[in-house]
């Protein structure tokens, strides 16, 4: 059984990372037809008239899966975030960010394992902003009782379907009274269908930042609205070795896209040595995405075999420079497609 998945290459690091990721899935045996398509900056580039093109969101609306590189959007000239508008076009309501320690990057933690899920429609990402004088600025920050229900309900249940036990919410209800306390009541009711399996709490954010980096072990699943999910899921990325480490993945309608926590990394950008780790991550999320809702199981053991190969890779210490190495991007995924190899050749 093959499976079509939408690939946008994205920009920046993106093109690296994609290819890197594309030859290991490949190597792992993973089945899949890719259909590219552009967005961002390299989508203007081909010459195309926006920076999200109506034939990248129909592709994905058609095959309903995607692998998303990171997209810069350009700075000025009236262009929004691209992220954002695939997200809301596509209605992928719920981020899922998983945080867990990896055998050969040694942090100042072991054993962190925890998930960020992230609404991604709503809060300050509405994009409402006015001008209501000169120097006077106002961001409105959007809490729809449909959407905090909804995401509230994905959270349990993603948290009950992976056998997690506990869902604590990041929130300033203190401050923001009507908008946070109606993210939190949602919360707060749906866990009453789930508090058999489930247990549920609350943390200021602040205070909640500074337990995760005192003992991340105690957190299980955060649940977040959409811009303290950002800031959350970058300082999770910092417990386990940083954003080259880092998956994730956008859910919703009935499309799924899977995309690195990361964003185009400008800095390194072009010079081969990003870490492709965070988005074959994300690739083996795909996997596992597509063994639950299809039933095929040989991307379980596609999946299996990738996480094998790159922990082995990690812990002999292949490793790109973010993580103390000195591969690059291309070597990083030879590494990996050797071991692959290997693991092959003992079955
Ligand atoms: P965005 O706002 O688009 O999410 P950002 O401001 O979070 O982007 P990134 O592009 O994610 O910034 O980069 C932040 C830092 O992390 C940069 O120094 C970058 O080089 C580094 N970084 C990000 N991704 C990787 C990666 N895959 N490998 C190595 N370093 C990375």
């Amino acid at each position: 059984m093959g499976h079509t998945a939408v690939l946008i290459p994205g920009d920046g690091i993106g093109p690296e990372v994609s290819e890197a990721t594309k030859r290991i899935l490949a190597a792992a045996g993973a089945q899949i037809h890719w259909i590219e398509r552009a967005a961002g900056v390299a989508a203007l580039d081909q010459g195309a008239d926006s920076v999200l093109p109506a034939d990248t969101v129909n592709a994905i609306l058609e095959h309903k899966i995607a692998l998303k590189g990171p997209c810069t959007t350009p700075i000025g000239g009236g262009f929004s975030s691209i992220n954002v508008a695939l997200r809301k076009k596509l209605n992928l309501y719920g981020a899922v960010r998983p945080v867990r320690s990896l055998d050969g990057v040694p942090t100042r933690y072991e054993n962190v394992d925890l998930i960020v899920i992230r609404e991604n429609t709503e809060g300050l990402y509405a994009g409402i902003e006015n001008t209501i004088t000169e120097g006077v600025i106002t961001s409105l920050k959007v809490a729809t009782l449909d959407a905090c229900r909804r995401i509230a309900r994905f959270a349990f249940e993603y948290a009950l379907t992976r056998g997690r036990k506990r869902i604590t919410v990041f929130h300033k209800a203190n401050i923001m009274k009507l908008s946070d306390g109606l993210f939190l009541k949602c919360a707060h009711e749906v866990h009453d269908d789930y508090s058999n399996d489930i247990a549920y709490d609350e943390q200021i954010i602040d205070a909640g930042c500074m337990r995760l980096v005192q003992d991340p072990g105690r957190f299980d699943v955060i649940l977040c609205e959409n811009l303290y999910g950002d800031v959350i899921s970058d300082l999770c990325a910092g417990l386990v070795g940083g954003l080259g480490v880092t998956p994730g993945a956008n859910f919703g309608g009935d499309a799924a896209v899977f995309e690195a926590v990361h964003g185009s990394a400008p800095d390194i950008a072009g010079q081969g040595v990003a870490n492709p780790l965070a988005l074959l991550m994300s690739g083996v999320m795909m996997l596992r995405h597509l063994a639950e809702t299809r039933g095929d199981e040989t991307c379980t053991v596609a999946a299996d075999r990738i996480r094998e190969a790159y922990n082995a890779c990690l812990t002999s210490g292949h490793k790109t420079r973010d993580l103390g190495g000195t591969l690059g991007t291309s070597e990083f995924a030879d590494a990996v497609c050797a071991q692959l190899q290997r693991q092959g050749a003992v079955r």
